[in-house]
């Protein structure tokens, strides 16, 4: 297909796709509770009063609470030690009453993030980022994987189908939280996997290869309507907030007014980032279901 000047890009509508997947979540959970006798629970602790922070954390209480489940919020204050949040840590791992278990980064300059993660129980790690089930999904056995590029993946499948095998992906990014997982869904997916980061000599090149092109960089507009080749589908993670003019807006890091000749694309607002709560408690629901099969199985 030529570069139609008459073709619009569809915009994939993150937003309503949340909004469907919590009300297949907050069903399930209703038919769980009945099976079960217990309802899914999560635990989200805040360390400090980074403000961005906060308003994520009550966002996920309030939406945890709107799915059914058992919200548990812990707001710490900014000197709290990391012995004393490693001994909340324990208390929430052993606790029967939570499935999930999420510490809200970044923590106080103080607290060491990555043994914070480590010393989460891998099985309620609702975030993906603990080293056991990052080598999950390296070696092909996903487990609890990281909510933005789970979300990013529904969104692809949504748009694409289920079956991406032998497409051409192009991260752009590299991650723990996005990129690299990202990288590995795909590959698991059997993508031909190529990714692009602030040393790549090429970017503009490796991307024009691109028939999925997921951009997670935080550069506003890095990515140019002649980075995209006709036809791509484009994710656009990036979240930057732009100030002028008196007021502040969001934007992404693709040049979204340039990309009117790819298949679809994410808005930004109301592409990706509306996915990433909704995976939040998929994730929770899919620990729910884990910790009971196994029980069950045993
Ligand atoms: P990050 O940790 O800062 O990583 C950025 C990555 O982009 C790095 O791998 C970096 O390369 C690469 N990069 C930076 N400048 C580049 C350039 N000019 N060309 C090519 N690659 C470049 O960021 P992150 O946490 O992955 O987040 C990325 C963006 O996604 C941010 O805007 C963030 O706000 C957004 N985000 C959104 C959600 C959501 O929608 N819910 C969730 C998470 C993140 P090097 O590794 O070489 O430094």
């Amino acid at each position: 297909m030529g570069m139609d000047r008459f073709t619009r890009a569809a915009n994939i509508d993150g937003k309503q796709f949340a909004t469907e997947l919590l009300e297949r979540i907050k069903s399930d959970v209703e038919v769980l509770k009945i099976e079960t006798g217990v309802v899914p629970g999560l635990a989200v602790v805040l360390v400090g009063d980074d403000p961005a922070s906060a308003v994520y954390v009550a966002s996920k209480h309030r939406q945890t609470i709107a799915a059914g489940m058992k919200s548990f919020e812990y707001r710490l204050a900014a000197e709290t030690t990391q012995d004393e949040l490693l001994a909340l840590l324990d208390r929430l791992n052993a606790d029967p009453e939570v499935h999930g278990i999420l510490v809200q980064l970044p923590l106080p300059a103080h607290l060491d993030p990555n043994a914070v993660v480590q010393a989460i129980n891998p099985d309620k790690d609702v975030d993906g980022f603990h080293v056991l089930n990052a080598g999950c999904l390296a070696t092909g056995n996903p487990a609890l994987v990281p909510c933005t590029p789970l979300g990013c993946m529904m969104l692809l499948k949504d748009t694409l189908g289920e079956n991406l095998s032998g497409l051409h992906a192009v991260i752009v990014g590299k991650s723990n939280i996005v990129g690299k997982p990202m990288a590995q869904m795909l590959m698991n997916a059997h993508c031909t996997v190529t990714v692009v980061h602030s040393q790549t000599r090429n970017p503009a090149e490796l991307c024009r290869a691109a028939d999925i092109l997921v951009v997670a960089a935080g550069r506003p507009g890095l990515v140019r309507g002649d980075w995209i080749k006709p036809g791509a589908v484009v994710v656009d993670v990036g979240i930057n907030r732009i100030e002028g003019d008196g007021k502040s807006t969001i934007i992404g890091d693709v040049a979204y007014g340039e990309a009117g000749h790819a298949r679809a694309i994410t808005p930004v607002p109301g592409g990706v980032g509306p996915m990433t709560i909704a995976c939040l408690l998929s994730n929770t629901l899919t620990a729910f279901r884990r910790r009971h099969t196994l029980a069950a199985a045993a």
